[in-house]
């Protein structure tokens, strides 16, 4: 299968069935991936490890692996993460074992990350498809970060620093999709990813 240091990835074919799903935070990219698990479930979604805190109604294992401080510094030092950055605070990680079987055996692979996780993904499967998820303003972005009422006034003010940082990345990606409609967004990242509708 996948060489340790993930070369078959990297140079082959594979990696073309890795679709990444990036943009500012509070563009809604969370909410396009819980229409994509919904309605297609035959859909493979990574899931990702995390330190912050579960929101409410957020299950272990299902939107996200929470894992404390010192059960990611042991994933990072054993090699177990594609790819990971810190957000606002917390650290987020993709575990590599489940991406790389999928790829492996030609199925679509889906990340949803930020934008330091999507440039590592660029560096270490090229052939990966990168997509941003752009807000139809930056005001709208603006009502969506603040309207959300589950992050206190300082995490949404280190957010909006992210966002305007990472608005600035969109040429970097190989897709632009414009976020406004959920289901034109689904729509169109299944047709990119060759799922059948
Ligand atoms: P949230 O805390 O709102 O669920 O996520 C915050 C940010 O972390 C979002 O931009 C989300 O895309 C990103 N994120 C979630 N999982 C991962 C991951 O595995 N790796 C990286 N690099 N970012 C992630």
């Amino acid at each position: 299968m996948t060489a340790p240091d993930g070369s078959q990835l990297k140079h082959g074919r594979l990696a073309r069935r890795l679709t990444v799903l990036s943009g500012p935070s509070g563009v809604g990219k969370s909410t396009v991936v819980a229409e994509i698990r919904r309605a297609h479930p035959e859909v493979w979604l990574s899931v990702s490890v995390t330190t912050r805190s579960p929101r409410p109604g957020e299950i272990d294992g299902l939107q996200y692996h929470f894992v404390d401080d010192a059960g990611f510094d042991r994933l990072v030092a054993e090699g177990e993460l594609l790819e990971w950055a810190e957000f606002a605070g917390n650290r987020y990680g993709t575990p590599r074992r489940p991406v790389e079987e999928r790829l492996a055996r030609g199925e679509a692979v889906l990340l949803e990350i930020d934008l330091q996780g999507a440039r590592q993904v660029r560096r270490t499967m090229p052939a990966a498809r990168l997509v941003f998820l752009a807000p139809p303003s930056w005001d709208e972005l603006v009502r969506r970060l603040t309207g959300r009422g589950t992050e206190p006034p300082d995490v949404i003010e280190r957010r909006l620093a992210a966002a305007r940082v990472e608005l600035a990345a969109e040429k970097e990606f190989d897709v632009t999709l414009v976020n406004t409609s959920v289901q034109d967004v689904v729509h169109e990242l299944l047709v990119l990813m060759a799922v059948r509708q």
